[in-house]
């Protein structure tokens, strides 16, 4: 028995020997604006995504994000620590975005007074510095869910709004309409990695960090449950839907991001695992 088990384990050793190629970059899923795919290289192997490198978990784990406006094509290379390189062309397939109008807000919320400036770059500032976080850990391998239960969509992601006559930015995220009081829950496993009781856009608002790059917003609640640094399984109820900042009714906005890119949060539930 021990003889034959040694024979079937050298065997099968020999195979994994053969089989298993020098090097291998696979790229999972396809490559869209507004969406991300998923990625494995060598364990110890660098990445780097149109020559920026980006994070790489020690087993050689990684995610691409795109956004909104990617251009069609991107390039992935990866180096192992011995210095050979391998690199993907990846196509990036354009999507059509709408244009969503909304009227009667009140001005001084589509175009905030001289007074308000400096609260709104503070509040940018404290969200660019939380997405520079490229902790080396996949921690969404059990995958995304919606973060309200029986919510109704009452926006997209990609939408240019146009707020009382004024063209903005684009809709960065999904908006979940839901009563004032409905649980939030935590979209995947993470660390809560902002909690801000006062945004003037976005309210009452939390971010948790998945790793690798990878994060969710949640804005407008109308209760926090969590604390920074707080991890939280996938679930996790960490607030309540409500109407904080500038909203014109309850509803949760839910946003994604892979290091400074806005993504769109739908394209997180066809996320393959690295
Ligand atoms: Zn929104």
């Amino acid at each position: 028995m021990n003889a034959f088990t040694g024979c079937a384990a050298a065997a099968i050793g020999l195979v994994t020997l053969v089989s298993a190629p020098a090097f291998a970059l696979d790229i999972h899923g396809q490559a869209e604006q507004g969406g991300l795919v998923s990625g494995r290289a060598a364990a110890g192997a660098a990445v780097y995504l149109d020559g920026a490198a980006v994070p790489v978990d020690p087993a050689g784990r990684f995610v691409l994000g795109f956004g909104r406006d990617a251009a069609p094509h991107a390039e992935v290379k990866a180096v192992t620590p011995s210095g050979k390189a391998e690199v993907r062309e990846i196509e990036v397939k354009p999507r059509d975005w709408p244009v969503q109008r909304i009227d009667g807000l009140p001005q001084e919320k589509v175009t905030p007074p001289k007074a308000l400036l400096e609260r709104i770059a503070a509040d940018n500032r404290a969200i660019a510095q939380t997405r520079e976080s490229r902790r080396a850990v996949a921690e969404f391998l059990g995958g995304f869910a919606l973060p309200v239960e029986g919510a109704v969509v009452s926006g997209v992601f990609g939408s240019q709004r146009i707020l009382n006559g004024e063209p903005k930015s684009p809709h960065s995220g999904l908006d979940l309409a839901a009563p004032t009081g409905t649980p939030v829950h935590a979209a995947a496993a993470g660390v809560v990695s902002l909690v801000h009781p006062d945004m003037f856009y976005t309210g009452m608002t939390v971010m948790i960090d998945h790793g690798l790059g990878l994060q969710t917003v949640y804005a407008h609640m109308s209760r926090i449950d969590v604390k920074p640094g707080e991890r939280v399984a996938k679930g996790a109820v960490i607030g309540a839907v409500g109407a904080s900042g500038r909203a014109t009714g309850p509803h949760l906005h839910w946003g994604a991001s892979w290091l400074d890119r806005r993504l769109d949060p739908e394209t997180l539930f066809a996320l393959t695992q690295p």
